[in-house]
């Protein structure tokens, strides 16, 4: 049977990747000239890699996991130690860290919280962890019922001061989100803390040891090529074709420097593509259907990545850095966390800018040069008044619309992978999976999809399902 995928980020590559597990015969459809969507990456001419988003894999990651040890590269992933590591604005260029130890959880964490004094008081800590309770005894139950509240209204309704959350929430909020914690919906924070608090490496933080484009969606591609499937790129979806019934025909591809605009039909459909492209394509009958009438109720939220490559070496940390700072989210020195963008000598730092929504419409030359004025409080030994660090060069990735923005009351507004549609499927990390905006919850979705459609089939084989829903592979966070 085949299915026909419009997108090839990694809930699009995943869904096809279970769907031939399971004996189906998917062609991804991509918009653009390279794979991966929100992490696509593109060599200069230099050769240098630059790329949409700085990405952390987390221990709590079991779908990606899996599909990287099923895929034979699982030791692409380069673990690194068990912290969590913040700038201190107030102390420029002193950090400070949260060890967890190598005890069950949720002791670890604890410990870890325990242990840092810098960050958080003893009064705070106490009445954070007394208003975490709830979350632990009641669960994602809970979780999901303080969706109606902001990060900031929750912390302040458990009787945690407002320091907090400006203080040391606002690192996690705009690393998981891209926006700050008096506008993200308390669901997602209290989901990840869940989390790490329930898996001894849940916390736990790799980096690939190269491009997300080269070493992580290429042999997703190649699996799936060579099992009958196939990927196409520069094939952008134009439209939806249905049938009298409101079924999918066939998806209209537009052709690309003259060629003509090409039909492809399958026996079912999947729309991979994020929530934005999708609202625009929906055809008009749908647009009744309160299914579909739903995704107004979600957006892309704006990003930039900024990649900057210095003439000298600025630290030798070897890990994802929290800046807390207003402009900056989560940054790291890739010339010593990624072995293909390894170098002894020089530093080359990725840095998400975030919230941007001020920043997306700025000149690239504005923002590096208000990066390069944070970066003397994150490095004042290098950028001080003496024999500054040059920058040689950089490049600046803006992302208007990226992973959904996750205000409060952002659930009920997130799909299924199963439409009103017989024919029709979605996959996506907005779709309806408990890892939010990530990775793993692409990941999640595709298979979520591929699952689903077999189980549309009557006649969905055993097997076929006992493939996709296969226990995830042990943490290999552990090694
Ligand atoms: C700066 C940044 C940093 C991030 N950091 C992390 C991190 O550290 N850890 C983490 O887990 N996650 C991170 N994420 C989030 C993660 O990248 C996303 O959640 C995930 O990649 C989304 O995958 P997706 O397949 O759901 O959507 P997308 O990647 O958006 O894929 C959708 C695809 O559909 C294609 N498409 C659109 N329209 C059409 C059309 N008409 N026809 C055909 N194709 C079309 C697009 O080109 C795209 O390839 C980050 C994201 C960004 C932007």
């Amino acid at each position: 049977m085949r299915v026909a995928i419009a997108g090839a980020g990694l809930a699009g590559l995943s869904c096809a990747k279970y769907l031939v597990d399971a004996g189906y015969t998917p062609i991804v459809l991509e918009r653009r000239d390279v794979l991966g969507g929100l992490v696509a990456a593109w060599k200069d001419s230099d050769g240098d890699w630059y790329e949409t988003g700085l990405h952390a894999f987390f221990g709590a990651y079991p779908n990606m996991l899996q599909l990287l040890k099923e895929l034979g590269i699982e030791d692409r992933l380069q673990w690194k130690q068990h912290t969590l590591i913040f700038n201190q604005p107030e102390k420029p260029g002193t950090l400070s860290r949260f060890d967890v130890p190598d005890i069950p959880s949720p002791f670890n964490i604890i410990a870890s919280i325990l242990r840092n004094n810098d960050m958080l008081t003893w009064e705070q800590k106490i009445r954070f962890a007394i208003g975490l309770l709830p979350a632990i005894v009641r669960g994602q139950k809970y979780v999901e019922e303080m969706d109606k509240y902001s990060f900031s209204d929750w912390l302040k309704r458990q009787g945690v001061g407002e320091r907090v959350a400006s203080d040391v929430f606002i690192a996690a909020s705009k690393a998981l989100t891209f926006i700050n914690p008096d506008e993200v919906s308390s669901t997602i924070l209290l989901t990840a803390l869940n989390r790490f608090l329930q898996e001894r490496y849940g916390s736990k933080i790799a980096f690939l040891d190269g491009s997300p484009t080269e070493r992580l969606c290429q042999p997703i591609v190649d699996y799936i090529t060579e099992r009958g499937g196939e990927v196409r790129l520069n094939a952008p979806l134009k439209e939806i074709l249905l049938n009298p019934d409101g079924t999918v025909k066939g998806f209209l591809l537009r052709g690309l420097n003259g060629a003509p605009d090409e039909v492809i039909t399958a026996d079912f459909y999947v729309s991979a593509m994020s929530v934005d492209p999708l609202k625009v394509m929906l055809p008009e009958p749908w647009k009744q259907m309160d299914f579909f009438q739903k995704l107004e109720g979600l957006e892309g939220v704006p990003v930039i990545n900024i990649q900057l490559w210095f003439n000298r070496k600025l630290t030798d940390i070897d890990h994802l850095l929290f800046s807390r700072s207003p402009l900056l989210s989560v940054y790291a020195d890739m010339s010593n966390t990624c072995r293909e963008y390894a170098n002894p000598d020089r530093s080359m730092l990725e840095l998400v800018l975030a919230p941007a929504k001020d920043w997306i419409s700025k000149s690239d030359e504005e923002i590096v040069a208000a990066t390069m004025t944070e970066l003397e409080k994150l490095f004042p030994d290098h950028f001080g008044k003496e024999n500054p660090a040059k920058l040689l060069k950089s490049h600046v990735v803006k992302t208007p619309r990226s992973v959904y923005k996750a205000t409060p009351g952002r659930q009920q507004y997130r799909p299924p992978q199963k439409t009103p549609i017989a024919n029709f499927f979605l996959s996506g990390s907005y779709t309806m999976q408990r890892y939010l905006g990530s990775m793993e919850g692409a990941v999640l979705s595709g298979k979520l999809t591929a699952q689903a459609i077999c189980e549309s089939l009557p006649e969905a084989s055993a097997s076929n399902l006992q493939t996709l829903t296969r226990p995830p592979a042990t943490n290999a966070a552990t090694a």
